[in-house]
């Protein structure tokens, strides 16, 4: 342990640790846990996306890829870019990763140095603070909240701005959340970032096909922000194809050089067969994905109808992904079964003993109120989840 470098001593143990290892405890009893925190489509891969994968088994693709990815899916990725996003991207100004967590450790390696600020609106990912912490730099978390709906304001954003704000992470549609940024919204964002020429903006648009009141704007398409936004995004959530491996940037060509550099030294080029099997289903049409984003869409309904039933929960509406983010706070410093329940922490610790339904506390996040509960799971699972834990809450 002494022996440890400063830099993962620094890195702060994941709150959703003691979960999983408690969950896990559980199943492990034999008692029958639902699983409500997994970040992951409960679907399999598309049958059209795996064809395309035996066959590059068949093609012999077995080399190393270059370090960026095939030029075909770097085109790909542009003509995606394009058709989805009015994006306008060269290949050059692309590169593709072994995953969008591995696109997002990439940016922030070669961005930030130590002293440098980060501007995360809470809810943000849990990994977004970690990477940025790695990267010797400092998180900024704003807080928002849900009745703000969880969307920084232009005045939050101005007034966390200081000299040493290098970049600012954006993530919509929202891990946790579930939010989604309207253009309209997004613009007036812009309106500030203009008056600060040298703060990097990544856009994470991973969840953007997994939208459910329309078209996701993406920041990059604001002329002013186009020569210093990183556009992240990735296969594994619209495509069910979490596993595989393939996430890209579209970004400036200095940023996605320095960043294929950093790669070249780390991991290489991503797995080739997921490569050549990305092609085919960046390519493909949207709607050959749309029978999962209905379903979710389904499933939201159905867990909002239920959490609004159980009292104390305050329930969010959310527009994209697949997580509702109650906030929880009505139920801290309540007894329940002999169990006082302090934060989101106890909170969802106490669904897990007594309802047996895996959730994720909101402190993960970086908002203490509330809880992740996630839908991708079945009607029936989300059924049985929610009747279980009203009567836990009774
Ligand atoms: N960004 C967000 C917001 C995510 O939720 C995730 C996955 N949980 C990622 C990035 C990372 O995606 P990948 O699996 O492609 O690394």
């Amino acid at each position: 342990m002494e022996a440890l470098s400063n830099r993962i001593n620094s890195l702060p143990v994941s709150a959703t640790l003691a979960m999983a290892a408690k969950a896990r405890e559980l199943k492990n009893k034999g008692t029958d846990v639902i699983g409500l925190s997994l970040g992951e489509p409960d679907f399999n891969t598309p049958d059209f996306i795996k064809e395309a994968a035996i066959q590059a088994v068949n093609d012999n693709y077995n080399s190393y890829s270059p370090v960026d990815g095939y030029m075909d899916l770097k085109e790909a990725v542009c003509e995606k870019f394009k058709r989805d996003n009015n994006l306008v991207y060269t290949p050059s100004q692309v590169v593709v990763s072994t995953g969008a967590k591995q696109s997002i450790a990439n940016v922030c390696m070669v961005l930030l140095n130590s002293g440098d600020d980060v501007i995360l609106p809470a809810p943000y990912w849990v990994s977004y603070s970690a990477i940025v912490t790695l990267a010797e730099a400092t998180p900024i978390i704003v807080p928002t909240g849900i009745d703000q709906n969880f969307k920084i304001t232009p005045q939050q954003l101005e007034a966390s701005i200081t000299p040493k704000t290098k970049l600012i992470m954006f993530n919509s549609p929202n891990n946790p959340s579930g939010t989604v940024y309207t253009e309209d919204e997004y613009r007036a964002l812009a309106n500030v970032l203009e008056k600060y020429p040298e703060i990097y903006v990544l856009s994470d648009e991973i969840y953007e096909h997994i939208s459910y009141s329309g078209e996701v704007f993406s920041l990059a398409s604001i002329p002013s922000l186009y020569d210093r936004t990183i556009t992240v995004n990735g296969l594994a959530k619209a495509f069910a194809m979490t596993g595989w491996r393939i996430g890209y940037i579209g970004a400036p060509e200095w940023i996605a050089k320095a960043c294929n550099k950093m790669q070249g030294q780390i991991t290489s080029g991503t797995n080739c067969i997921a490569q050549r099997a990305a092609i085919t289903a960046l390519l493909a049409p949207v709607k050959k994905i749309q029978y999962m984003v209905d379903e979710f869409k389904m499933r939201r309904q159905l867990i909002i109808d239920l959490l609004r039933k159980i009292k104390g929960f305050k329930v969010n509406e959310p527009d994209g992904a697949f997580y509702v983010f109650p906030d929880v706070s009505a139920f801290f410093g309540k007894t329940f079964q002999g169990q006082t329940l302090r934060n989101a922490t106890d909170f969802a610790l106490y669904l897990l003993e007594k309802a047996h339904v895996a959730t994720v506390t909101g402190d993960a996040f970086g908002d203490p109120n509330c809880i992740r509960i996630s839908y991708a799971a079945s009607e029936t699972q989300i059924k049985e989840a929610l009747g279980r834990i009203a009567k836990a809450l009774e």
